[in-house]
């Protein structure tokens, strides 16, 4: 522990989030951090923290506006579920995050992880926060040959980082901070998930039973991930001049809320456009077709055709769900970047 102390201190990341002594901002930082790339998360956490300065103006947040700051990240549940969070923090715990694992844990969007991150970075209270970078690290340091995906191993991982403060004593506040993200930084930077593990440079490498078993490479052991389902969608980007047709999608399920263009769960021709637009009362002038996309979420890809349909009125009476939207209008709308190709085709975000 102490040599692993010692490395981060001296070689620490720096972060907007970090050393803020902000648990808001473990928070935060830490449900963005979710399925995003670091890097990635710096910008929406700087441009998010400046509008949303605590827990109370994040529980009255607009929907669409939560959307839009969320845009790009993806996983809009996550959003959806800070602000259901923060609006139970206002109601039950003074619009303050909790100290307790328990009370943590009942909240909206809070697991194992974000509760453990929140307690030792945002409280320095001795509890483990084993995400899959520290446990790429245990499991290498103690040549564990099951599977790191399993929930036995996680627990191992958690009571065996428990203990460790326990037996060492560990209850100076700052320490157990540095300690959450020297595990994590290393797991990161330096006992890398695709690649060889820099354990020359490693702080734990004396001790490390992968590597003095020559395994480093091998492990850990994974099962593997279930096979995305492949969905062919066809968009059809509906316009007279500069109004668009957008809808919004059912309020449950993937992209809940969100805006889109029009579109179907299946692979159309121009032909088959045609004909779908005109049963619908469509009169199309013109179908054009435009680049394809891929857009893959967690356990689905969606594989896009789009189609550009020119028509010279709006005569159809619009559904409940839909909208016409200028160019400007689109600006402030919650797309999500699974339908960036074509945001970027009509330069729908050069403004910002
Ligand atoms: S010695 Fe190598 S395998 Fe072991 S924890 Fe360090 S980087 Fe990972």
């Amino acid at each position: 522990m102490k040599k692993l102390l010692k490395w981060y201190r001296a070689s620490k990341r720096s972060f907007p989030w970090r050393d803020t002594g902000d648990p808001f901002d473990v928070w935060i930082s830490e449900i963005m951090l979710q399925q995003t790339r670091t890097q990635a998360v710096i910008g929406y956490f700087e441009r998010f923290r400046n509008e949303i300065k605590d827990i109370e103006a994040l529980s009255l947040i607009e929907d669409d506006r939560l959307m839009r700051l969320w845009e790009g990240l993806g996983y809009y549940s996550r959003a959806r579920n800070l602000k259901r969070c923060a609006q139970v923090l206002m109601e039950r715990y003074e619009g303050r995050l909790p100290e307790e694992q328990e009370a943590l844990l009942s909240l909206p969007g809070i697991g194992p992880y974000t509760a453990g991150a929140i307690l030792s970075i945002g409280y320095g209270r001795p509890y483990p926060a084993v995400d899959g970078n520290v446990l790429r690290v245990l499991a290498r340091y103690f040549a564990i040959k099951e599977n790191i995906r399993s929930d036995k191993v996680r627990k191992l991982m958690e009571e065996t980082i428990a203990s460790c403060y326990r037996d060492n004593k560990i209850t100076d506040k700052q320490e157990i901070r540095d300690l959450t993200q020297a595990f994590m930084d290393l797991g990161a930077v330096v006992c890398i998930p695709n690649g060889k593990p820099n354990c020359e440079g490693c702080p734990l490498h004396q001790n490390c039973k992968a590597h003095i078993e020559g395994l480093s490479d091998v492990l850990p052991y994974r099962s593997k991930n279930k096979e995305r389902k492949i969905v062919d969608r066809t968009l059809f980007i509906i316009r007279n001049g500069d109004t668009f047709l957008v809808s919004k999608r059912p309020n449950k399920g993937l992209l809940a809320d969100l805006y889109e263009f029009p579109g179907v769960d299946e692979r159309f021709d121009e032909k088959d456009v045609d004909r779908y637009l005109k049963e619908k009362g469509y009169d199309p002038l013109q179908i054009r077709k435009l680049p394809s996309s891929k857009h893959i979420f967690s356990h689905v890809e969606w594989h896009m055709d789009a189609y550009e349909i020119r028509i010279s009125n709006w005569s159809l009476p619009l559904k409940e769900n839909e909208m016409l939207s200028d160019r400007k209008d689109l600006q402030s709308l919650a797309i999500p970047s699974a339908f960036k190709t074509y945001i970027d085709y009509y330069g729908l975000r050069e403004s910002e």
